[in-house]
């Protein structure tokens, strides 16, 4: 036993003692046969090995280490304090709740199934309309032409002088665009399968009289989103769901480059944003070239003026919003010579405006376009002081050259990674995109529409919440699939993606983050963290004095 004692070991040690006892008659010749080969007649043989804990020491050794576990978790280093303790008491019913129900039918669990085919059971939900109400911080990562809801687009086709050719029919898209007088020009080849030109230009206004305006306007609203109610059949793959997307774009690029719907698309994504409580906007955008009735057309330099100007009247009537900021992001799949054209207006850019437009990406489908990698020589020719934030890993394919595009990422020295859905499959740089603070955006159910994952528990970013992770919750192209500039997308990666009992410090941690990790000026961003606490603050005390007004009442 002293030799025991001896042995360091975390766990209590005991002797096991055989007694050896043989019943068996027929087993007596041999019993006889063994006894006389012992030493002595008290021999017996000892097993030592470390004992098992107590059913008292397991349970407390269990729940240190679940309690060591959830120290480590997003969020967990945010205090809550007074109302907030009783905010967040009452999300956690809201939240167990859902999980509860869920787990018993997990066909009734809003993060398991395809955001289209639930998308009224989440807008019903009590936790969505908590989140909704919710002070969100900044959206980082949103694109130009998908900010503002259809119901934007379908006013914006109200506007006088709209022309359109073609109809909505026969699996066909009509073409549109603005003018004084009837289009003479020929735009994009719209041909019968016989050769022929397709219908005549006719104004929208007369074809929403000969249609109906409900039906005309319904029509609007399915051309450009990508919503559908059988989803699982009407994208099969990833592609299926880019190849929509550039007929989207197709269709929308001659209504909303119209100057003055450019301007009343990007006014009312900012209410919408606004109304969604988010109070900073980082977006990402093409810089299309704008035209007016008069055969004027405007420049990329204009076109950030026009975004500037709104943002600075927006902001001197909404005083709770913080502002917007540009991200210059042409799509990627282009030759060297047009990347090179991207790259020379990338610097006039810098030099005109570098306090709005403050970083460069490449946008497009990372699977078809081109990688990073083909442009690395002309990227390093860029200025040091122009940010990159670039798109990359937003793919399933494990080694392929578009998941490659995560090295160039970080090697080329990314503030932020759009995306990152492929992280995971790399450990060394998921460690190393920790170490450098590079923020990682995760959108939702942008991975989820565009067919990355079925179940947003299955989402890489669930293990990212696992831990102190730099990451925000995004929205990409809201409008394409109906949802909010980003509570969607903050009930999804709550309800979804974080554990059980992660609680409102997930949600206070992702608005910091989106501050923290703008490419706002640090001055901009005490500002906007001061904007942020109020809204904060003043969203707990209201929230709180209804929860006590209504447990008053059922009293
Ligand atoms: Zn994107």
């Amino acid at each position: 036993m002293a030799r025991l004692a001896k042995q360091p070991s975390p766990f209590r040690c005991r002797t096991i003692v055989f007694q050896p006892k043989l019943t068996c008659s027929s087993s007596l010749l041999l019993l006889c046969c063994w006894l006389a080969l012992l030493p002595s007649p008290e021999a017996h043989t000892i097993i030592e090995r470390p004992s098992r804990p107590s059913p008292e020491d397991y349970r407390y050794q269990r729940a240190l280490l679940a309690s060591e576990e959830s120290a480590l978790a997003f969020g967990a280093d945010i205090p809550l304090a007074g109302n907030e303790i009783l905010v967040n008491n009452h999300l956690m019913d809201l939240k167990r709740d859902e999980l509860e129900k869920g787990y018993t039918n997990p066909f009734n669990f809003s993060p398991a199934r395809h955001f289209f085919e639930v998308l009224d059971q989440i807008n019903a939900s009590p936790l969505f309309r908590f989140v909704r109400e919710l002070p969100k911080g900044a959206v980082l990562h949103a694109h130009d032409t998908a900010l503002a809801s259809t119901e934007v687009i379908v006013k914006a086709t109200y506007q006088p002088h709209l022309w359109q050719r073609g109809c909505f029919e026969h699996g066909r898209q009509p073409e549109f665009l603005f003018s004084r007088t009837k289009p003479t020009a020929p735009q994009r080849g719209n041909k019968h399968d016989d050769g022929d030109d397709d219908d005549d230009w006719e104004l929208v206004q007369t074809v929403r009289e000969r249609m109906g305006p409900a039906r005309y306007d319904e029509h609007v609203r399915q051309l450009f989103s990508l919503y559908t109610p059988d989803p699982q059949t009407a994208y099969r793959s990833i592609n299926d769901v880019w190849d929509r997307f550039s007929q989207i774009f197709l269709a929308f690029n001659p209504i909303v480059t119209y100057r003055p719907v450019w301007e009343f698309y990007f006014r009312e994504a900012l209410r919408e944003f606004h109304e969604d409580n988010v109070l900073y906007l980082e977006f990402r955008g093409l810089l299309p070239t704008l035209y007016d009735l008069d055969g004027k057309t405007y420049g990329p330099e204009e076109v950030v003026q026009i975004y500037r100007t709104i943002t600075e009247e927006f902001k001197a009537t909404h005083p709770r919003f913080a502002g917007t900021k540009f991200i210059y992001a042409p799509l990627r799949l282009v030759d060297n010579q047009t990347m090179d054209q991207y790259l020379s207006l990338a610097e006039r850019l810098h030099r005109l405006h570098g306090d709005y437009v403050v970083a460069f990406d490449l946008v497009g489908q990372e699977d078809l376009g081109r990688q990073l990698l083909d442009f690395v020589p002309q990227l390093l020719q860029l200025p040091a002081s122009i940010n990159f934030v670039f798109h990359a890993g937003e793919t399933n394919w494990n080694g392929m050259p578009s998941d490659g595009n995560l090295f160039d990422a970080i090697m080329l020295g990314t503030k932020r990674i759009g995306h990152g859905y492929s992280l995971l499959k790399h450990p060394l740089l998921l460690e190393k995109v920790r170490q450098r603070n590079i923020c990682v955006e995760i959108n939702p159910v942008s991975n989820q529409v565009l067919r990355l994952v079925a179940d947003h528990r299955n989402h890489p970013a669930s293990v990212l919440f696992a831990s102190d992770f730099p990451l925000v919750v995004s929205s990409d192209d809201p409008s394409f699939w109906r949802a909010a500039p980003l509570s969607h997308d903050f009930y999804m990666a709550f309800l979804g993606m974080t554990t059980v009992g992660q609680d409102l410090r997930v949600f206070k941690k992702l608005a910091l983050n989106s501050i923290r990790y703008s490419l706002m000026s640090d001055r901009e961003k005490e500002v906007a963290l001061g904007k942020f606490q109020l809204a904060w603050d003043g969203f707990i005390d209201r929230k709180a004095e209804q929860l006590r007004a209504s447990s008053r009442n059922e009293v």
